[in-house]
């Protein structure tokens, strides 16, 4: 029988953690971790994600701050509110929410960002300090990957990871956190991409197979080994192919084919995504305790 690996469940057990967690730290210091959250413009999908990080906060306990700015705000209005955030003490985690406008240039705001209160880790201080296995802030979405993984598979010693994918929010950051030598990892990893000739040839060896490719269907049942476990990352918009006017979410997993031979497997919605803010809370009380210690 496969197992479906729940993420909402295990989101909503951390979330519970968290929420005593920020109980406890309220009686000792008289004060709850604070998050800021910085929108630019109107997306609809980030403004979706931004009022579902807003609600996270406010179930567990965490003071939310959301700054909602015109798409026309300039780099240097942007920063100057960064600066701000940066100085407040009541602000422990600051999240701008990506993609920004063209005009704006990411990087030139994460680098901006404190990284004692980059809880989103994606500052390149918390980027080499994970490459080099010094605690810091884990970016959320491979840290909520982590948490799954361990979950369903406890000796992780020497199990091989294949990583469709290498981005720097997803890909990059899983291979090197389940590269590390400790109890949550110590695994063999591969890294493939679209220069591979041919993927399969690499996902059928993996132990753990981790699916970030931002593509439907990229990989079926065949490209697995027996066995495996499947972690799909995607979050992919289609046509619903039982009423062509609807749209319905998937992964870049094709479920069916890949559920019947894979030993667990996330499903998409529900698996990776549930986890992405139960982490982001989770580094948020992180960088509170930082900066009370
Ligand atoms: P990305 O920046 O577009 O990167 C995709 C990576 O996959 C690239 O490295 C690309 O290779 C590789 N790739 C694409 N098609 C491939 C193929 N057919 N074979 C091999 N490699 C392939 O995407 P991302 O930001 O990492 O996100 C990946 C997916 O995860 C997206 O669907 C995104 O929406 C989702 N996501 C979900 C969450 C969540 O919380 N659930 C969070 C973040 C992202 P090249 O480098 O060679 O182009």
């Amino acid at each position: 029988m496969t197992v479906i690996i729940d993420g909402k469940k295990i989101s909503s057990e951390i979330r519970e953690e968290i929420k005593q967690k920020v109980e406890e730290l309220k009686k000792k210091y008289n004060a709850v971790p604070g998050l800021a959250v910085v929108l630019v413009g109107d997306d609809p999908a980030s403004a979706v994600y931004v009022k579902m990080k807003g609600k996270g906060c406010e179930e567990v306990g965490i003071r939310s701050f959301q700054h909602i700015l015109p798409g026309s705000t300039s780099k240097e209005e942007l920063l100057s509110l960064i600066d701000k955030l940066n100085n407040d003490k009541s602000v422990n985690g600051i999240l701008v929410q990506l993609p920004l406008p063209d005009h704006i240039h990411e990087n030139d705001i994460i680098n901006a960002i404190s990284p004692d209160k980059d809880i989103d880790g994606f500052h390149p201080v918390n980027t080499g300090k994970m490459v080099a296995d010094v605690d810091c802030f884990y970016p959320c979405t491979p840290a909520g990957i982590q948490e799954l993984i361990y979950r369903y598979v406890k000796d992780l010693k020497g199990k091989h990871v294949v990583v469709v994918g290498r981005s720097n929010i997803v890909g990059k950051p899983v291979a090197n956190m389940m590269l590390q030598k400790n109890e949550r990892a110590n695994c063999i990893v591969t890294v493939c991409h679209t220069a591979a000739r041919d993927i399969s040839v690499y996902t059928k060896q993996a132990d753990i197979l981790v699916v970030a490719a931002g593509r439907a269907n990229t990989i079926t049942g065949d490209m697995i080994k027996e066995g495996a476990v499947v972690i799909d990352v995607g979050v992919n918009r289609i046509t619903d192919p039982s009423d062509s006017s609807k749209t319905k979410i998937v992964g870049d997993v094709d479920f069916e084919s890949t559920a019947a031979k894979a030993s667990a497997i996330t499903p998409v919605p529900g698996g990776v995504g549930p986890m992405t803010i139960a982490m982001l809370l989770f580094n948020t009380v992180k960088a509170f305790e930082l900066h009370n210690k």
